[in-house]
């Protein structure tokens, strides 16, 4: 037998132009692993109306409906009180909960303003999933053979409790079989470029989807899946994984959750070396890659956003005569920033990056999207890198994070580095 699920997520911002619905994706990932098919998904304002016919009409489709959303505090949150409505129940508050959210704001130095203890109530004969990362408790209803996950919007909260209290729920009976996903990372090849590498591998496996696509710029991604028990799929999972990386080669970074500077920083870290970078055209952008991974501060030290020729000239000593004949966007001026940054932070490694990011600013030999990227490291590795990008400014300036994290990353891993 399918099982079946719905997914509602509520907030009015959720159908507003600026946020997008990212619940239901994780929740969809995580049910078809177990062998549950949502078979419908809606959005839906925090209106007391909307929220009692979508509920129902979502309930009606389906043994189990999450919901994410509209557990906070304040008037517009309203999911518990719209499903207790629906199910004919009270709400009860929970002194266990209320005891908890004070301690929560005491710990803080805050006493727990009177709205908050609102998020105390349960609909009467739910089961209360802990919340460790914020206020809103997860519930449990069951009624007339229907299951009601109601989880926090916020989605490392609503992730948390999913993984804590809901699939052990779910799976209470032994995990049944179902779809399980991966995907494999690749930096430095263009898409038609991987799927020429990879076409026998998919060819030879037509049992498992495989979708290749331009994930964001500078990386391109191999999603693919396997039906079956968490371990028949990870045995087949894991042959097509094995087929694809030596399909692919070193351009092949990473898996699932991993991120190119994820895996740049764990193989700095391995390696006991630091890094400097001075950026021209990505204003601080690589800087913020780097520093996105918690930790980062053991292997890197810092660096100049160098933006203005003259702050080039001041601040890593490029001499106007080299900026003049060369000009800003040149393989000398990137080799002259690694040089630079490295020798001045006395970094193990320096990276250099300048380049036009448009949508001005191009000529003839020089057009928008020249990227030189230069690498300077204490074992006397130099390396340089001309790259002529596509797209808009956005699109050029994200690319070269990817590929100036690409260089480096090639430099570690051909050193003989380990993740
Ligand atoms: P609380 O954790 O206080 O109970 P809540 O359940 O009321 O919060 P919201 O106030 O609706 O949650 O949302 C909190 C944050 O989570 C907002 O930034 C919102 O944009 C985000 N969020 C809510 N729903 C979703 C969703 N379906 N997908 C992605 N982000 C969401
Ligand atoms: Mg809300």
């Amino acid at each position: 037998m399918t099982r079946t699920a719905s997914i509602l997520a509520v907030g009015s911002e959720l159908l507003g132009t600026t946020r997008l619905d990212t619940n239901s994706l994780f929740l969809t990932g995580e049910l078809e692993a177990i062998g549950i098919r949502v078979v419908r998904k809606a959005c839906v304002v925090d209106g007391w109306d909307d929220l009692l016919a979508e509920l129902a009409f979502a309930l009606s489709r389906a043994p189990l409906l999450c919901v994410t959303g509209g557990l906070g505090p304040t008037e517009d949150d309203r999911t518990k009180e719209a499903v207790a409505a629906l199910l004919g129940r009270r709400l009860v508050r929970d002194e266990e909960i209320l005891d908890r959210l004070r301690e929560r704001f005491r710990k803080r130095g805050r006493e727990m303003p009177e709205v908050n203890a609102k998020q105390a109530d349960v609909v009467e004969g739910a089961v209360v999933l802990p919340n460790r990362r914020g206020t809103a408790p997860g519930y449990i209803v069951e009624a007339d053979g229907k299951t009601i996950v109601l989880l926090p919007g916020v989605p490392w909260e609503m992730k948390a409790i999913f993984a804590e209290s809901v699939l052990p729920f779910l799976t209470r009976g032994g995990a049944p079989p179902g779809l399980h996903r991966r995907v494999l990372k690749v930096v430095g090849l263009g898409e038609s470029a991987v799927e020429e590498l990879v076409r026998p591998v998919y060819e030879a496996h037509r049992e498992c989807d495989v979708t290749i696509l331009a994930a964001a710029p500078g990386e391109v991604q191999l999603h693919f899946a396997a039906r079956g028990s968490l371990a028949e799929a990870r045995r087949a999972l894991d042959v097509l994984e094995a087929d694809f990386r030596s399909a692919v080669g070193p351009a092949l970074f990473g898996r699932d959750d991993e991120t190119l500077e994820g895996v740049v920083g764990a193989l700095l870290r391995n390696a006991g070396l630091t890094l400097a970078v001075a950026e021209s055209c990505t204003g601080g952008m690589v800087s913020a890659r780097i520093t996105d991974v918690a930790g980062s501060s053991a292997y890197f030290l810092g660096g100049a956003v160098a933006y203005a020729n003259e702050t080039k000239t001041e601040v890593l000593g490029i001499s106007a005569e080299i900026l003049e004949t060369h000009g800003a966007v040149s393989e000398e001026v990137a080799r002259g920033m690694a040089a630079e940054v490295r020798r001045r932070l006395g970094a193990a490694a320096g990276l250099g990056v300048t380049g036009i990011a448009g949508p001005g600013g191009g000529t003839p030999d020089k057009p928008v999207g020249t990227v030189h990227l230069a690498l300077d490291a204490a074992d006397g590795t130099r390396r340089h890198e001309r790259l002529v990008l596509p797209g808009d400014r956005a699109m050029v300036r994200r690319w070269t994070t990817s590929a100036a994290l690409g260089m480096i990353r090639a430099w570690l891993t051909e050193r003989g580095g380990t993740e």
